[in-house]
C-alpha cells in the first residue's frame, strides 16, 4: 500500500489528535495491517507522531467487534498499571479515540482506522539480537497474563473461532486426509502417521478447558518477539502491542506458541531438518521471563502443562501445515513446490525434539517457580 492511497489529512481530522496534521508514513514491519507514523503539530507548538493503523478487514471480518475487545482490554490495563505505579502511557496500547467517540474510525466500507500513542523510546526487534531480550520478552508476556488475569475472559468476542481447538484442527486434518483432493496423501503416510499417534496428547487442553481443569483466560494470541516494545534503555520488554487476536482462550496458548517459533534457529520453512531443533537456552530465557511475572497467578494445573503446550501448539502448526499441503495449498501461501510439507516437517521434527527434551523442560520450569 502506498501511501497516497489514503487521504490522510481528512482520517487524522477524524480522531481527537489535539493538533494539526503534518504528514504520515508507513512505519515498522507489520505484515497483517497498515500501519503509518503520523506527525502532528501540537498546540504547544511542538511536533508530536501517533500510530495511525489500517485494520487488515481481510483477515479480521468483525473489525468493530475487535476494537470492543481492544478497547476494553486496554482500558483495564490501563487502570491496572496506574494502581501499581507504572507508566500507562508506556506500559499499554492507548488508542485515541475518534471524534464521533468511537474506538475507530470508518472511513468507508473497506476500511476502518484506528489511532495508537506512539511509544517513544523503544522498538521492535525482528530477531532476538540478545538471550537477555527473550527473557524480557517472556517477562511481558507473562506480565499480560497476570495484568489480565483478573479480567472477564469469557465476555470478550472470539475474533477467529476456534484458533487453538485442536479437535476442530485434527477433524479438520482428518476430512483433508480422507477426501485427498490432491491424491498426495501417499507421499506423506509417514507424516500423517505422526500426527495420528498423537492425538490423544493434542487434544489434552482442550478437553482439560472442558472439564474446567484450566482457567479461560484472556490470551494474545501472536506472542512474537516483534510484538514487544523493547526498551532502547533498560533493554526491558515494556509493552505488549498488536493486540488483534486477544481472545478467550489458553494461558498455555500464549506460552506455547512463543516457544514453538522462539526457540528454533532455522527457518519454518527450512528443508534441511537437521538445522530444526528447541534451543533449551533459550526455552529457558523464555520461561524464567515469563514465570518471574506471571508466576503467581498460574495455577498449578496451568503450571504443570507449560511443556505440554509448546508440544501441542507445535503439533497443530504442524498439522495445520500438512492439512493445506493435503488440500491443494488453499490457506497458507506457498513460493515453490512442497512448500507447505516443508513447514509441516520443520514442525513435526520440533515436535519430536521436545518429545526429546521433556524432562529437561520440566526441570527448567520447576526452577522457575
Ligand atoms: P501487525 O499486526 O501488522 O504486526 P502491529 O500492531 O504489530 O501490526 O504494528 C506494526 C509495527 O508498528 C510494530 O511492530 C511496531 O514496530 C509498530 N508499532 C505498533 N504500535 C506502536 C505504538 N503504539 N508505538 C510505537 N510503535 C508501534
Ligand atoms: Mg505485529
Ligand atoms: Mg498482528
Amino acid at each position: 500500500s502506498t501511501n497516497n492511497k489514503y487521504d490522510f489529512s481528512s482520517i487524522a481530522k477524524s480522531f481527537s489528535f489535539g493538533g494539526s496534521f503534518v504528514k504520515s508514513q508507513p512505519y515498522g514491519f507489520g505484515h497483517i495491517n497498515d500501519t503509518y507514523e503520523a506527525y502532528f503539530e501540537m498546540q504547544d507548538g511542538k511536533m508530536k507522531r501517533f500510530i495511525l493503523q489500517r485494520i487488515n478487514n481481510n483477515v479480521f471480518k468483525n473489525p468493530e467487534k475487535l476494537m470492543e475487545n481492544i478497547q476494553s482490554v486496554t482500558a483495564f490495563l490501563r487502570k491496572k498499571i496506574i494502581e501499581a505505579g507504572g507508566d500507562p502511557d508506556r506500559e499499554t496500547l492507548n488508542l485515541i479515540p475518534a471524534v464521533d467517540g468511537k474506538s475507530f474510525y470508518k472511513s468507508d466500507e473497506d476500511n476502518y482506522w484506528r489511532a495508537y500513542v506512539f511509544i517513544e523510546g523503544a522498538q521492535t526487534y525482528q530477531v532476538v539480537e540478545k538471550p537477555d531480550h527473550f527473557y524480557n520478552a517472556g517477562r511481558a508476556f507473562g506480565k499480560f497474563q497476570k495484568l489480565l488475569s483478573d479480567y472477564p475472559a469469557e465476555s470478550l468476542f472470539e475474533t477467529i473461532q476456534n484458533f487453538h481447538n485442536t479437535k476442530v484442527r485434527f477433524e479438520t486434518f482428518i476430512n483433508a486426509v480422507e477426501k485427498d483432493v490432491m491424491n498426495r496423501a501417499k507421499d506423506v503416510r509417514a507424516e500423517i502417521d505422526f500426527a495420528l499417534k498423537r492425538y490423544n496428547e493434542a487434544v489434552l487442553l482442550v478437553n482439560m478447558l472442558e472439564r474446567g481443569e484450566l482457567p479461560l483466560r484472556v490470551t494474545h494470541n501472536d506472542t512474537k518477539f516483534n510484538n514487544v516494545m523493547i526498551d532502547d534503555e533498560s533493554g526491558e520488554g515494556i509493552c505488549v502491542i498488536d493486540l488483534d487476536t486477544v481472545m478467550p482462550g489458553l494461558s498455555l496458548y500464549d506460552f506455547g506458541d512463543a516457544i514453538r517459533f522462539g526457540t528454533n534457529p532455522a527457518a519454518e520453512d527450512e528443508k534441511d531438518l537437521s538445522k530444526v531443533w528447541m534451543d533449551l537456552a533459550l526455552f529457558e530465557q523464555f520461561t524464567k521471563g515469563f514465570l518471574s511475572a506471571a508466576g503467581d497467578s498460574l495455577t498449578k494445573a496451568e503450571l504443570l502443562h507449560l511443556p505440554h503446550s509448546a508440544k501441542i501448539m507445535t503439533y497443530e502448526c504442524g498439522i495445520r501445515f500438512l492439512t493445506d499441503f493435503l488440500s491443494g495449498d488453499t490457506y497458507f501461501k506457498i513460493h515453490r513446490e512442497g512448500h507447505n510439507l516443508d513447514r509441516a516437517r520443520t514442525q513435526f521434527k520440533l515436535v519430536a525434539d521436545m518429545e526429546q527434551k521433556f524432562e529437561q523442560m520440566q526441570k527448567i520450569i520447576n526452577g522457575g517457580i
